[in-house]
């Protein structure tokens, strides 16, 4: 090989020899300088079903399937247009814009001839594309492989359509989970992230009888709310050291409160699905109350259920464990996704937090009713307090008391407070007199 060929490899993929995403990229830089960019759309493809087909027909085989596959959609390409080969059986490619649509339809049916054991084969194959339709005339050149790369990643993993779009939305949340997980070490060590309270009232007599401790992110000045942060956090397991962070937080809290000679009131603090690949998660929460000096009865865990069948063991023995040490367990958010009746029998739950999703609709049905009232009659007989999220109008505050729950959390009474606001809450108690922060959008009636 000589100098020049050896330099030149290295922008070159093997085994269909189309530039690598290095060699694809300055040969779009290239194009750009004598066309607009806006008169491209970008291609990131990955062929359905290639891993099958490799292992039934070997790796040799399979290499000389994804070479021709190449040489074809390379006939498709017109002058001014590129095809890039990332490796296996992904692909780029930029082409006009106005051929967008034909080379979409292209892609979903790709006739590809080969010989396996001396017999002609013929395999139609189809991709899953991401798209993304320049705008610009001036772009970041690595754009051109990662957004398209961003819509295929929901095309496969979250829309399961064969062809996606990518939209701004998509982009602005990958890059919020860029900066989350780049900023949230340094983050937690210079405590930007605060607690906030929200009360749980018993609407019988407007007393304050708990609260919810709810993360928030004070990054930039700006408050950050857990939608943006938890989920990529969860992804690389570094939620279980926000949990702590958090529980260590609320238990500080308490103890400022019980100095001062404030009442508290129980706090319950989310732990999140993810955290229970921490084998330990019980002792350490039990560990932080007893450091913190705190009546075990003032801390609450709060986790949601799950129907995964691993899952569900290793949560029943966390809250097993929690039941042990004298901390009490709430299932959050109950009823928002496939609720188990076996939740309510095989956990040793405290209390169950009825999802907003019953209560959030203009206009209640008798299902509705019937199913809330009967979940509710279940869990007291079971002996668990019952509490409703999400109580914002008078028409829902009086759904779910004709059910029979009492105890509600909502912006009805408060939305989440910082810690000087909730405890004037504490010193109050009562929420008696204070008028509801929305008004019923329709008159409380029962659809039949
Ligand atoms: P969640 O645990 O179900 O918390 C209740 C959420 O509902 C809170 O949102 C609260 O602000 C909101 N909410 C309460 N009342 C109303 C209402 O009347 N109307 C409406 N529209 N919303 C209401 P937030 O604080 O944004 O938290 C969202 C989720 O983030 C929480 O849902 C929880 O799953 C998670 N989260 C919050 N803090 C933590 C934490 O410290 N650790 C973990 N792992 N997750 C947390
Ligand atoms: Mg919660
Ligand atoms: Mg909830």
């Amino acid at each position: 090989m000589t100098v020049e060929q050896k330099d030149l490899s290295i922008f070159i993929q093997q085994p269909t020899g189309l530039p690598n995403a290095s060699g694809y990229m300055q040969m779009v830089a290239e194009l750009g300088s004598r066309r607009k960019y806006s008169e491209y759309c970008a291609f990131y493809f990955n062929v359905k079903g290639f891993g099958g087909i490799n292992r039934e027909i070997g790796r040799e085989q399979g290499d000389e399937l994804i070479r021709s596959y190449a040489e074809n959609v390379q006939k498709f390409l017109k002058e001014d247009e590129l095809l890039g080969h990332l490796g296996g059986d992904n692909f780029m490619a930029f082409l006009l814009r106005a051929r967008e649509q034909e080379f979409i339809r292209y892609l979903s049916a790709v006739p590809v001839d080969t010989e396996i054991d001396g017999h002609k084969k013929r395999f139609l194959l189809a991709a899953t594309v991401g798209v993304w339709e320049i705008t610009e005339d001036s772009i970041d050149i690595g754009d051109v492989i990662s957004r398209p790369s961003i819509a295929l990643n929901h095309a496969k993993n979250f829309r399961h359509q064969d062809v996606v779009m990518v939209s701004d939305d998509m982009v602005e949340k990958i890059r919020q989970r860029k900066t989350v997980l780049a900023d949230f070490h340094d983050a937690l060590e210079r405590q930007e992230f605060v607690v906030y309270y929200q009360p749980k009232v018993d609407s019988r007599d407007n007393g304050l009888v708990g609260a919810e401790g709810l993360v928030r992110w004070i990054h930039e000045g700006k408050m950050v709310s857990p939608g943006i942060f938890i989920p990529p956090l969860e992804e690389n397991g570094d939620i279980v050291l926000l949990d702590y962070y958090v529980l260590n937080r609320v238990c500080q809290d308490m103890r400022t409160w019980i100095s001062k000679g404030i009442e508290p009131v129980t706090v319950s603090v989310n732990f999140s699905r993810k955290d229970l690949d921490d084998e330990h998660l019980a002792e350490n929460i039990n560990a932080i109350i007893e450091k913190a000096g705190i009546d075990k009865d003032l801390i609450q865990v709060e986790v949601t259920e799950t129907i995964d069948e691993r899952e569900h063991s290793v949560l029943t023995e966390f809250i097993d464990k929690l039941f042990e040490f004298g901390i009490t367990t709430a299932i959050d958010d109950f009823g928002s996704g496939y609720s188990a009746l076996s939740t309510l029998r095989e956990f040793r739950i405290h209390t169950l937090k009825i999802d907003r999703s019953f209560i959030d609709t203009d206009v209640f049905s008798w299902r509705d009713r019937i199913i809330l009232q009967d979940i509710v009659h279940m869990a007291r007989e079971l002996g668990m307090d019952v509490i409703t999220e999400g109580v914002e109008r008078d028409d829902q505050l009086d759904f779910v008391n004709q059910a029979g729950c009492y105890v509600i959390q909502g912006f009805y009474y408060d939305r989440p407070l910082a810690f000087e606001e909730f405890e004037k809450r504490l010193v109050e108690g009562r929420y008696d007199g204070r008028k509801n922060v929305f008004p019923a959008k329709t008159e409380y009636k029962i659809k039949s």
